[in-house]
């Protein structure tokens, strides 16, 4: 059975949360003119978002971290989206310099040792590349939802980062089946790996399948404690929110 078979079950009002998610990204697109970005991960609310950007060929700049750990899976996304939208993403590369200090100081399964050595890891591949994606922009555009886990529970529509960049979060609201009802309706090209019970994906020693009842991002960093579980893409202090 695949995921759409799996989760694709839409929550009342899904066809508002729709309209208000495309709202906010066309009100976003026309307040940031070239200077604001979908950050997406390539997993599936990500693809959900791309393609409400691309249906209304708003001018919203679409880029990624390659971290040079990712599964082949989610590489293959890269073409998909070019393929099927036209669009191009844009790919931000860790410092290879920086990655080579550390996988000889540190070995290849650092991330195993410790939580430090794991957060090192994100930030060199990860946040820093992160950092050269937005830093000529004003606002991004994020998947994060708040069902997600219990550090999103309280994620808003849009936050004001301390830095002053608008971080937007259009599907906020929405659920795991309205995500996968939106990807079966409209035919959003996808993660294999969502197949594989892969819900959450990351890079690949630090992401497994879940098993049934499991959390959604019970396959991340499993061999953590729940507290420590975010990479530090979005737990910056935003003004007046916790994001
Ligand atoms: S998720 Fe794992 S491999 Fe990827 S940057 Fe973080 S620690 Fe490194």
């Amino acid at each position: 059975m695949n995921a759409i078979a799996l989760h694709a079950r839409p929550s009342d009002g899904f066809e508002s949360k729709v309209a208000h998610a495309a709202a906010v990204l066309a009100s976003a697109a026309a307040e940031h003119v070239t200077r604001i970005v979908q950050a997406t991960s390539l997993g599936a609310e990500d693809m959900v978002l791309t393609d409400l950007i691309a249906r209304a060929q708003l001018p919203i700049a679409i880029g990624t971290l390659d971290t040079g750990m990712l599964h082949a899976e989610t590489l293959a996304l890269l073409a998909r989206i070019e393929s099927h939208y036209g669009l191009q993403v844009q790919v931000m590369r860790p410092a290879q310099e920086a990655v080579l200090h550390f996988v000889t100081r540190n070995g290849e399964r650092a991330m195993f040792e410790s939580i430090d050595l794991r957060k090192a890891c994100c930030a060199m591949r990860k946040l820093e590349p992160l950092g050269r994606l937005l830093e000529d922009k004003t606002a991004w555009v994020t998947g994060l939802r708040r069902e997600q886990s219990d550090h999103r529970a309280e994620v808003p529509f849009s936050e004001r980062e301390a830095n002053g960049r608008l971080k937007l979060n259009p599907l906020a609201d929405w659920t795991w089946g309205d995500v996968w009802h939106y990807i079966a309706v409209n035919n959003v090209p996808y993660n294999a790996l969502h197949d594989q019970f892969y819900p959450s994906i990351g890079c690949a020693p630090c992401t497994r399948a879940i098993a049934l009842g499991e959390d959604f991002r019970a396959g991340r960093w499993w061999w953590e404690d729940e507290a420590a579980k975010e990479c530090g893409l979005h737990v910056q202090q935003v003004e007046g929110v916790a994001a």
